[in-house]
């Protein structure tokens, strides 16, 4: 007896975790719970507009019940988001059967994400791909449930935005004389690197103020947030270029050329002149008008402090605000921008040492490294600054970071180095290392690529399918993911889906 219901209990174990992971629905990311029907539902035309819908105040936000019976499809929801993953999730399931019209597998499925934050990353300085491929990227974003496009608009290497009353930004920021060869890897600004220069001017390339009101609202239609991006005190060369005076040394800027190499610049914001400072402001205050989104991002990373050290006027403001050395400078001006866009409403992000000094909590940390050591910096770990109170968007280079290899055979596209394959983005666990009282701090996670060995459109996809559709379920799910082995037949499926709409994705390897 003992034994026979111990064969039964593992029956309808088994029984119930087919059901759970629902590796029969192909869909990404798996639905949180969803018990197969018998049948399908059939309709010729659009099934979207099939759907019955009802309010349920109960549901999490961003969550839906999916019910698709013989005889109609509902979708529950307390929310427009909720109701448009639901949408999604329809479009997932369902298959055109041509003349017979489409058809949707009879399910239940109740669904909800485990985390807010669910985001890509675009650096568009390094390379720039235009709306139309942001645009597509918005689609696929929403079709795997992202939520938050993090819009890398400024960098030593261009400056993407047409901000009004400062023409010479896109002048001489959205354009470079010469980009580094491709094949090539340049970083210092040595003569050895500038031999591997290829010559070509690359720009001018920039948003408009239209372009940039036209994506966000497109992304908007998609229940995305677009979070821009404006880096400061370091990573501005392209800005110093169009204006010279904003630098600790103008003379250094003579050729009002962005950085021609990749790496970081050692010119940076003169931290100690006013005007410097009221530029930023003005850009700021524009953004905050532009991007309705609660979160503008203010960089914060890898700023060199070698200029500072010398410059009289930043000096003066080391005395004038009793900062100690220079070490104090970048928490001083971040702690002005978290208050300077908290009085527009805005939340501020920034990369994990931005955090470093006396930051007010309602800044959120983007934590990047997992190593609280490196490249003579002190860093925040995620983990560290969740215990201190802060929020976090977890996107750690080793699991995250898209430009890194992803360990295919013969793989003809470029990488800045690393290896990150598409099972180590699925085993990702944003929570990982986190004390459980600080949990609730962590708002999620993001997939992010840099664009310095990325050219083009296809060069990107490449890149972000499939590994995106891992960090999708990743942050859908969390811990709740079936496993890699049931996601990665359904990764199949949609790799074949985004192959047949044009969608350059890389081999499941
Ligand atoms: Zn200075």
């Amino acid at each position: 007896m003992t034994k026979l219901y111990r064969k039964l209990a593992v029956m309808i174990e088994a029984a119930l975790a087919a059901a759970s992971a629902s590796a029969a629905l192909q869909i990404v990311p798996a639905p949180r719970k969803a018990v197969e029907g018998d049948g399908s539902f059939v309709c010729n035309g659009d099934v979207a507009a099939q759907v019955k819908f009802e309010s349920d105040a109960a549901m999490p936000k961003e969550g839906y019940r999916l019910s698709v019976a013989k005889d109609g499809i509902k979708v529950a929801a307390s929310d427009d988001a909720g109701r448009f993953y639901a949408l999604e999730t329809l479009k997932q399931l369902s298959s055109k059967e041509g003349k017979d019209g489409t058809k949707v597998p009879c399910v239940e499925i109740e669904d909800s994400p485990r985390y807010s934050w669910r985001g890509f990353h675009l650096d568009e300085c390094r390379h720039f791909f235009g709306k139309e491929t942001v645009k597509s990227v918005l689609d696929l974003m929403a079709r795997y449930k992202l939520n938050r496009f993090h819009w890398h608009l400024t960098e030593d290497q261009g400056w993407r935005v047409d901000v009004p009353g400062y023409p010479e930004l896109v002048k001489y920021g959205a354009v470079r004389s010469a980009s580094v060869r491709h094949g090539e890897r340049a970083y210092t600004g040595t003569k050895e690197d500038a031999a591997k220069l290829n010559g070509v001017k690359y720009g001018p390339y920039y948003y408009t103020e239209a372009d940039l009101r036209e994506i966000v609202a497109y992304a908007a239609a998609r229940h995305i947030q677009v979070v821009p991006e404006i880096e400061l005190p370091g990573h501005v060369y392209a800005a110093l270029a169009a204006y010279p005076q904003f630098a600790c040394r103008p003379e250094n800027l003579a050729a009002r050329d962005p950085r021609l190499v990749w790496g970081i610049e050692k010119d940076v914001l003169c931290l100690g002149n006013d005007e410097a400072i009221k530029f930023m402001e003005n850009v700021l205050d524009w953004v905050c008008k532009v991007f309705p989104g609660d979160v503008v991002h203010i960089g914060g990373d890898e700023c060199p402090q070698i200029r500072w050290q010398s410059c009289p006027k930043c000096q003066e403001r080391i005395k004038k605000e009793g900062l100690g050395d220079h070490n104090g400078l970048q928490p001083w001006v971040t702690r002005h921008f978290v208050k300077f866009l908290a009085d527009r409403g805005k939340r501020t992000l920034g990369w994990d040492e931005y955090l470093l000094g006396d930051i007010p909590k309602s800044a959120i940390g983007m934590s990047w490294r997992e190593s609280r050591t490196g490249a003579g910096h002190e860093l925040v770990s995620g983990a560290a600054a969740a215990t201190r109170g802060h929020d976090v968007v977890m996107t750690p280079c080793s699991y995250c970071y898209l430009d890194y290899r992803q360990g295919i055979e013969e793989d003809p596209f470029l990488y800045i180095g690393g290896k990150v394959t598409l099972e180590r983005c699925y085993s990702f666990d944003p929570c990982a290392g986190v004390p459980d009282e600080a949990k609730a701090h962590i708002l999620g996670g993001q997939g992010n690529n840099w664009t310095e060995y990325t050219w083009n459109e296809y060069d990107l996809a490449w890149k972000v399918w499939p590994r995106m559709l891992a960090l999708s379920e990743v942050f859908w799910l969390g811990e709740a993911k079936p496993g890699f082995a049931d996601f990665k037949s359904r990764a199949a499926v949609q790799r074949d889906w985004l192959i047949r709409h044009g969608v350059n994705c890389a081999p499941l390897e």
